[in-house]
């Protein structure tokens, strides 16, 4: 599948944007290059898929989309969830219980010890995905990716994705040697997110970690979040509102030149996050 790519006009200058959004409305963005692999396997070589992080999660529901088109069953293990977020009838969860996912919480101070103990005495036709979608795997669906970029005819030299464990943005700076390749940590900081990328592969040269100017804490309401997700759908383009802001703040104020930005998906989150911005009263 070959996702489009739209021109966006942002505080005076242009930037180009990769629609990996539009590839499927729960399995798009970065988790469907990342699961690209998986999705190319057939379908009785698994019947199972287990997983495990947070409720709020894009990996979590691109999984659920990716099992369901499989049926593959899938069980998703969370730490335990709030009564609120158990009623909800929209945002990530609901709709990955709506594709079949089975959720089992554990509780708090079990958690870690069984996440651990998940890989004993798996069978052969269960896969296990660690949390955030990161499956060795994902080097193969950037690759793709690589291609459709290369092959879009679009004269620009450098590329923008923003990170969370660092998978999508080390990949596709491996991949695309002759771009620059721009990102910004969204969980925890430049360090964090060089050591989780340094236990993948050797950082390439290209690829540029840009700093936030102020710390932010991942998937909180920020004010100037708010604003710049705000301007960018009056652009055009809804993005997610937990990674994107973060990184078109960076792109903003510390990049001039021509940017293809990899839109990394993530727009079915967008309800629950509005929801929050709403409860903080900022909208
Ligand atoms: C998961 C996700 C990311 C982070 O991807 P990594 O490969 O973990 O760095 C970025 N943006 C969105 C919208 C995501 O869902």
């Amino acid at each position: 599948m070959f996702s489009p790519i739209s021109k966006i006009f942002l505080n005076g200058r242009s930037f180009y944007v990769k629609r990996d959004d539009l590839i499927d409305p729960f399995l798009a963005g970065n988790k469907y290059r990342k699961l690209y692999t998986l999705l190319q396997i057939q379908s009785d070589k698994f019947n199972k898929i287990i997983s495990y992080g947070g409720t709020q999660s894009n990996a979590m529901l691109a999984i659920a989309a990716m099992c369901k088109n499989k049926n593959w069953e899938f069980t998703y293990y969370t730490k335990p969830l709030s009564a609120t977020q158990k009623n909800e009838n929209y945002g990530n969860y609901y709709h990955a219980k709506n594709l079949g996912m089975i959720h089992v919480e554990i509780q708090e101070k079990f958690y870690k010890d069984f996440i651990a103990t998940l890989r004993f005495n798996l069978d052969e036709k269960t896969f296990i995905i660690d949390q955030g979608g990161a499956v060795a795997q994902a080097k193969k669906g950037l690759e793709v990716l690589a291609d459709e970029i290369r092959n879009s005819g679009l004269h620009v030299n450098s590329l923008a994705t923003p990170s969370g464990t660092g998978t999508t943005a080390l990949f596709l700076a491996l991949s695309l040697p002759e771009y620059k390749v721009y990102t910004t940590p969204c969980v925890g900081d430049s360090v964090y997110l060089k050591e989780q990328m340094e236990a993948l592969h050797e950082i390439p040269k290209n690829l540029v970690i840009l700093e936030p100017e102020k710390k932010y804490h991942f998937a909180k309401p920020y004010k100037e979040f708010l604003d710049i997700h705000q301007k960018l759908l009056k652009s055009g383009v809804e993005f997610d509102m937990i990674y994107a802001p973060s990184l078109w703040k960076c792109l903003l104020e510390q990049t001039d030149e021509e940017i293809l930005y990899i839109h990394s998906g993530g727009v079915s989150g967008n309800e629950s996050m509005l929801s929050r911005y709403k409860q903080k009263g900022f909208l």
